[in-house]
C-alpha cells in the first residue's frame, strides 16, 4: 500500500498574510494540497502555489457536506493521494478551531500530523486596535471563551466565574449570543458600563471596530450591522482601543435610523 502523506494543521493567522509564521509560509509553498475554510483570507490563499490542489471545507450552517466528519474524511482522502497536505485554519488551529478533533481522527487512521501554531484573533485584534489584553493595573488575566451555543440552546457558561472585573474576556463566535452574555454578566455583577470592543474581520481590508459598553453592546452592534467573524473584548482594557465609540443608547438608536452613514463612519476608521 502507498505510504500516507503527512498532514500539517497550520494556523493561518487572522487574515493579514504578513501575520503568517515563516513556517506556515514555507509549508504553503511546499504543499501538494491545501484544505481551507471561510476564515482563511484571500490574501493568504494567494500564497498557495498554483500546482497545489485546493479543497474548500468551509462549514456553512445547514451544509452537511462540510460537517466535521466530512472534513475528517476529506483530510484522510488527501493523505492517501498526496505527500504534503496543509490543513489551513484561521487564527490558531488549537484555539476554537477543532484542530484537536482533526488531529485525533487522522492519528487513529495512521496519518502523521504536525501542528504549526498561528496568531489567534485575540492577539491580532488586540494588537491592531492598541489593546494590551493584560495591561498592568487593568487586568490580571485574560480568558478566551466561546460564545457559540448549540442550535437555540442557551449559552451554558459559568457566568459567576466569568463576571470578574479584573479579567479580560475575549469572546470568539459571540455575536449571536451577545444579548445573553451581556445580560448574564451584568446579572452576575459586572458593571453595565464595562467597556466592550468589537472587531470584525480584524487585520483585513474589511476590518471594522466599535467601542461600546456591556449594557449597550447588543443594540449597538446590531445597529452597526456587525457580522461574523467578530471578536468581542470585554473588560477595562477595551477602553484603550483606538475605535469609534457609541456612548449613549439614544445615540445608537438615532444612528440605526441613519445606518448607511454610520456604517461608512465605522468602516472608514483605519
Ligand atoms: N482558530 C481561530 C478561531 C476560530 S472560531 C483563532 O484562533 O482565531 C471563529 C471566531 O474567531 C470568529 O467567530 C471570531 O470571533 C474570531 N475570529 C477569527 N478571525 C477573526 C478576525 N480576523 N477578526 C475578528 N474575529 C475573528
Amino acid at each position: 500500500m502507498r505510504k500516507l502523506g503527512k498532514v500539517h494543521l497550520v494556523g493561518a493567522g487572522p487574515g493579514d498574510p504578513d501575520l503568517l509564521t515563516v513556517k506556515a509560509a514555507r509549508l504553503l509553498s511546499e504543499a501538494d494540497a491545501v484544505a481551507y475554510d471561510r476564515l482563511v483570507s484571500d490574501a493568504v490563499m494567494k500564497m498557495v502555489p498554483s500546482r497545489a490542489e485546493r479543497v474548500f471545507v468551509g462549514k456553512e450552517s445547514g451544509c452537511h457536506h462540510c460537517s466535521q466528519d466530512r472534513i475528517n474524511t476529506i483530510l484522510l482522502e488527501l493523505a492517501r493521494r498526496h505527500r504534503t497536505i496543509v490543513r489551513l485554519k484561521g487564527g490558531d488551529p488549537f484555539v476554537f478551531g477543532r484542530g484537536g478533533e482533526e488531529a485525533e481522527y487522522l492519528g487513529r487512521h495512521g496519518v502523521e500530523v504536525v501542528v504549526t501554531p498561528g496568531i489567534t484573533s485575540a492577539a491580532a485584534c488586540g494588537a491592531a486596535t492598541g489593546v494590551p489584553l493584560t495591561h498592568r493595573g487593568l487586568a490580571t488575566g485574560v480568558r478566551f471563551v466561546t460564545g457559540h451555543a448549540k442550535a437555540d440552546a442557551p449559552l451554558d457558561l459559568n457566568w459567576a466565574s466569568l463576571a470578574d472585573p479584573d479579567t479580560t474576556l475575549v469572546i470568539y463566535m459571540g455575536l449571536a449570543t451577545l444579548p445573553q452574555t451581556s445580560a448574564q454578566l451584568i446579572a452576575h455583577g459586572l458593571p453595565a458600563e464595562t467597556p466592550v470592543l468589537a472587531v470584525q474581520n480584524g487585520t483585513t481590508p474589511k476590518e471594522r471596530r466599535l467601542l461600546t459598553t456591556l449594557s449597550e453592546a447588543p443594540d449597538a452592534l446590531t445597529a452597526a450591522c456587525f457580522r461574523p467573524p467578530t471578536l468581542l473584548v470585554i473588560g477595562r482594557v477595551a477602553a484603550l482601543a483606538d475605535a469609534p465609540t457609541l456612548i449613549a443608547e439614544a445615540e445608537a438608536l438615532a444612528l440605526s435610523e441613519a445606518a448607511p452613514a454610520f456604517r461608512s463612519v465605522v468602516a472608514g476608521h483605519a
